[in-house]
């Protein structure tokens, strides 16, 4: 049974009520539209209350992802859609699985090795996104800047305090490590980092060097293998190959001062 007309205005402007009551903004706009549509098709109750709620919750997520990459501190949009894999075909497969975000709540770790331009940071900021869209709280930096934001909280006297805090973000990109050595105060900071999440929360880092490398960017051997241990214990280590992506199609990696920088870095 339908009721009059009048009776539908009288009720459509209660929800509307109801609706900012509930700061639910999508429900105003979306409660008298669907009504319409579900009368039209003979929906039932339940199935129109069902659409208006959907509509609510996804308008919902969608912000808040919206908000969390924003807070996130990305340095560019990249989404895994825009990755080209064709040209870093053994990515494909582990990078895929990464997608889903299981990875997240397992507390699990993300390598990416590989040498400059092969997309490392493209593809911690596309996981970053995805993680976002999965309802995770992201922050991003390099580890120059990690080690400068835990040397700030050290000298106030709020290393413990922050290391707490930043457990309640479910993924932290660490960019970069090893395009800058670290002094030993700035590798023990790092090393706390990696310890406070370890089987807590996940960690992507990034790196133009082999793990082989990475005593001499911690200054130590031991603290690079221990570092090592607690980050590669439960991870996902992907390694990026050949020539830089910046540089395709322009002929410049057959320049033989660049193509010797390249072998290089392999
Ligand atoms: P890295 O961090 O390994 O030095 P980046 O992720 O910064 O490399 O990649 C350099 C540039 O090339 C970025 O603009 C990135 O989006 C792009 N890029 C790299 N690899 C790919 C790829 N396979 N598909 C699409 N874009 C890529
Ligand atoms: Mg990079």
């Amino acid at each position: 049974m339908t009721p009059p007309v009048s009776d539908n205005a009288a009720t459509i402007k209660q929800i509307i009520h109801l609706a900012a009551v509930l700061k639910a903004p999508r429900i105003t706009e979306s409660a008298a539209r669907l009504a319409d549509h579900a009368r039209d098709s003979g929906w039932t109750h339940e199935t129109y209350l069902a659409a208006v709620l959907e509509r609510e919750v996804a308008a919902r997520d969608a912000s808040g992802a919206r908000l969390r990459i924003r807070a996130a501190g990305m340095p560019a949009a990249k989404t895994l859609d825009d990755f080209d894999f064709d040209h870093q075909p053994t990515a494909r497969g582990p990078i895929q699985a990464l997608a889903s975000g299981a990875y997240l709540t397992e507390h699990r770790n993300v390598v990416l090795l590989g040498p400059p331009g092969t997309g490392k940071t493209h593809l911690a900021t596309a996981l970053g996104v995805a993680a976002c869209h999965q309802g995770h709280r992201v922050l991003f930096a390099t580890a120059t800047e990690w080690v400068a934001r835990l040397s700030e909280a050290h000298d106030r006297g709020r290393l413990a305090t922050e290391l707490t805090r930043l457990r309640r973000y479910g993924l932290i990109i660490v960019d970069e490590v090893g395009y800058l050595p670290f002094e030993q105060d700035a590798a023990n900071l790092f090393f706390q980092l990696v310890s406070s999440r370890y089987e807590h929360a996940s960690l992507i880092l990034t790196s133009n060097l082999p793990f082989s490398s990475w005593g001499t960017v911690f200054g130590d051997q031991f603290v690079a293998a221990a570092m090592i241990d607690r980050i590669v214990h439960h991870a996902d280590v992907i390694a990026l190959k050949g020539a830089s992506y910046r540089l395709r199609d322009r002929g410049l990696e057959t320049l033989p001062s660049i193509k010797a920088e390249l072998e290089n870095l392999d």
